[in-house]
């Protein structure tokens, strides 16, 4: 299978951490859905997607282990993972694991999946943040569940932030942007652009914004891939397709 595979090039030098962003190349789902969809909750044939599933955990190198999702809500609920053997850590946007051979997976198109790593302790944490998580504050509350109940200091986090909308492709309207200056104030205003009357917003930067404030150094926040409503051939797009398309994954956890 040949995968779209972005990776976070700091990372290398933990060569226990499996961790991708994965695009939509491979698979075996077709029409709106076609190539690497994982969502069952789409409307795509649930067989085909349990062969692409299968097909690229063995491509990533995940033999035994499992790749842990959510039924995402756009909520700010974080789960713990405990018990590696499930396949769903139930309604949630973030999961947090120390468990080795348990990796999280996130479903995304256009929202923005983050992935965190805290190396000392070997924990992962995955986030799906769109508009909704991101007014919320789900980065800022993942980075604050990492401290408070594993004890891990701002500085020994590190974040990605994968392929998601770009300010190029993401306009808004008041409902988002109101609520978003609301809450974050300068960050979310330097995030949004205004372009011919209209108002566009930059979900990474601000994400990355809000994960600096919660107190992780900007040399920690990564940023890996394009904008998804623009690099058709590479990612699903849920703006760019008018609703009706698959989901990608990105991934990540500590090998046994
Ligand atoms: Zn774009």
């Amino acid at each position: 299978m040949k995968l779209n595979w972005l990776r976070v090039e700091q990372w290398n030098r933990y060569p226990d951490l499996l961790h991708g962003f994965l695009g939509r190349q491979g698979g075996k789902s077709v029409g709106p859905y076609a190539g690497l969809n994982v969502s069952y909750r789409v409307g795509d044939d649930a067989k085909i997607v349990s062969q692409n599933v299968c097909d690229m955990k063995l491509a990533v190198g995940i033999h035994d282990g499992r790749i842990i999702t959510m039924n995402q809500v756009h909520g700010d609920h974080i789960v713990e993972v405990k018990e590696t053997k499930i396949k769903e850590a139930g309604e949630a946007d973030g999961m947090v694991t120390r468990e080795k051979d348990a990796y999280l997976g996130v479903l995304t198109a256009d929202c923005v999946p983050i992935l965190f790593v805290a190396p000392e302790q070997r924990i992962a944490a995955a986030v799906h943040a769109g508009w909704r998580g991101t007014l919320a504050g789900i980065a800022a509350k993942t980075v604050g569940i990492l401290r408070k109940q594993y004890g891990v200091a701002t500085d020994g986090i590190e974040a990605a932030l994968g392929p998601a909308i770009g300010a190029c492709c993401y306009e808004v309207k008041e409902d988002v942007s109101r609520p978003l200056v609301e809450k974050w104030g300068k960050l979310a205003e330097i995030a949004l652009e205004s372009r011919e009357a209209k108002t566009f917003l930059d979900l990474r930067s601000l994400n990355r914004a809000i994960l600096e404030r919660a107190g992780i150094p900007s040399q920690q926040i990564l940023s890996v891939g394009p904008c998804t409503c623009c690099a058709a051939n590479d990612f699903f797009s849920y703006r760019r397709e008018r609703k009706k398309t698959g989901r990608q994954i990105s991934f990540i956890g500590w090998a046994p």
